[in-house]
């Protein structure tokens, strides 16, 4: 039987769209391990995406074009028209959903940091509508995967189709998909997937329609988060705010009659890649100078202010390496317009500048800042050339930036990855050195003792490390999260 085919649904489509001077829009594919991962399977499957278009005034019957060459190497160049169901929303509308309850409620919420959530009513019904707008969409997909696959003799039918929701801003879209799906006899499996963390029930029960979130997300018949921890609090969460019954060891919630599979599914990253283009990046930095090395969004989750008063300490506290270590953070621009990360880059500046002041000499300065990308050669070098990774995030889901910090390591010459407890890699990468963000003074004596290991100590802990990452790639990831859905091949129905 041929693979079943698989409907992503995700906030955005896998590629960003060009509007060109004769008003054609070309499309170019998103950076990122998922849409790499992803995008050949629903390829090779005759799939299809859902997902919005990254345009205010985007016209669904505009015709998109695809990209130009047909060898081209993006991970999205074989993905016809008709796999990509763009989604248009009314721009105001879209704005109270995503930068309102998705950006402003969820995401502090789900890091764990209530002061800084918003709760707005219009915001939460915005996010209700869109959310049904996806639905919508979604089941278009679904029907459209049917027609093909009524198609097909029925010994060599493939399996109903997978639909895979991602993300905390699609969290209400299963039990609309299911419904209509039910209506029409359509059979499908749904599984979601959240790539932030999933707070404790002490948390999440500030918000106020946190049980609709819960039953949102008990719509699919296999819910993922990156780490174990997540899966027990959203266990817990459903049991103590819903009642349901559920078994943490077999990891399953009952829910009207329905048994919701739960699975930590941790995300990984294109490993090879990372490691092939780091064999053959140029130099970057001297090879006199010790290296430490940031790279985060620019977002109050990432624990940048903590990491500098860290930095400054160690310079104040191990005198021995003015003029022999530097500190580079890339701060890559988020949510530029929002006041709350203008300050917050107004707070890193101020800093940034106080600790140069404070140390420089003629020839040096402790703190060299990026707020800006670079380009994945460079990255790949900067991870290359750096002694030390220093990932100090008071709060992140996984935090990709440690693994390919890892995957760029040479072997003969590695350096040592500095992680934070409170990034989901934190738990997995156990080799690593762990430290807390907020212990400023540990942070400082960490980091002294990062660039004084010996290399047999770092060989050890990060040959470990990139055993590991190389095992539970990108691609590791997906097949386990298909493999699971495989796993439920008798769908479950929901009682009316
Ligand atoms: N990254 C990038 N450009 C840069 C710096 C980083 O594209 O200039 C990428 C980096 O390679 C990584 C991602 O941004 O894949 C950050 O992912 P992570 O999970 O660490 O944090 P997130 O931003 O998703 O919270």
């Amino acid at each position: 039987r041929a693979a079943a085919s698989l409907i992503v649904v995700s906030n955005r489509l896998p590629f960003v769209l060009k509007r060109e001077e004769d008003g054609t829009l070309t499309r170019k594919a998103s950076a990122g391990g998922l849409v790499t991962a992803v995008a050949p399977v629903v390829v090779d499957n005759h799939g299809i995406w859902v997902g919005w278009t990254g345009l205010d005034d985007f016209d669904e019957e505009t015709e998109v074009i695809p990209e130009s060459s047909p060898d081209d190497k993006a991970p999205t160049a074989g993905l016809r028209p008709d796999q990509a169901i763009p989604l248009s929303v009314n721009p105001k509308l879209f704005d109270e959903y995503y930068n309102g309850c998705c950006n402003e409620t969820y995401w502090p919420l789900f890091h764990s940091m209530p002061d800084r959530a918003v709760f707005n009513r219009d915001h939460w019904k915005a996010y209700q509508d869109v959310n049904d707008i996806f639905a919508q969409k979604t089941l278009e997909a679904v029907r459209s995967v049917h027609e093909k696959r009524m198609a097909i003799p029925d010994c060599s039918r493939p399996d109903p189709p997978i639909v895979w929701i991602h993300d905390y801003h699609l969290m209400l879209a299963a039990n609309a998909i299911r419904d209509g799906c039910n209506d029409e006899g359509l059979q499908v499996r749904m599984g979601f997937f959240l790539h932030i963390p999933f707070p404790s029930f002490d948390i999440i029960r500030i918000f106020p329609w946190v049980d609709e979130i819960l039953m949102g997300m008990l719509g699919c018949d296999l819910v993922g988060f990156h780490i174990g921890d997540y899966c027990l609090n959203f266990l817990d969460c459903c049991q103590r705010c819903l009642g349901c019954r559920t078994d943490k060891n077999k990891m399953f919630v009952e829910h009207c009659g329905r048994r919701v599979m739960v699975r930590a599914l941790p995300i990984g990253i294109p490993y090879h890649k990372f490691e092939s283009l780091s064999r053959i990046a140029p130099r970057v930095f001297p090879s006199d100078m010790k290296i430490i090395l940031g790279v985060d969004r620019l977002d109050y989750t990432k624990g940048l202010v903590a990491r500098l008063k860290s930095l400054e300490r160690m310079f104040k506290k191990y005198p021995k390496w003015i003029g022999k270590a530097i500190f580079i953070q890339v701060a890559v621009p988020s949510r530029v317009d929002v006041a709350e990360y203008k300050e917050l880059k107004e707070t890193i500046d101020r800093l940034v500048g106080h600790i140069n002041g404070e140390f420089s000499t003629p020839s040096w300065s402790p703190i060299r800042y990026i707020f800006g990308s670079v380009n994945q050669d460079q990255l790949v070098a900067f991870y290359r050339d750096a002694n030390v990774g220093l990932i100090t995030p008071l709060r992140d889901g996984m935090n990709l930036v440690a693994k390919e910090f890892v995957a760029c390591q040479s072997e003969s010459d590695p350096g040592v990855l500095i992680l934070s407890p409170f990034a989901g890699a934190g738990g997995l990468m156990q080799e690593a050195l762990q430290v807390n963000p907020y212990e400023t003074d540990n942070v400082a004596d960490v980091v002294d003792r990062a660039l004084e290991m010996s290399l047999d100590e770092r060989k050890l802990r990060m040959n470990q490390l990139k055993k590991r990452e190389k095992r539970m790639d990108v691609d590791a990831w997906v097949r386990s999260f298909l493999s699971g859905m495989d796993s439920l091949l008798v769908p479950s129905v929901r009682p009316n």
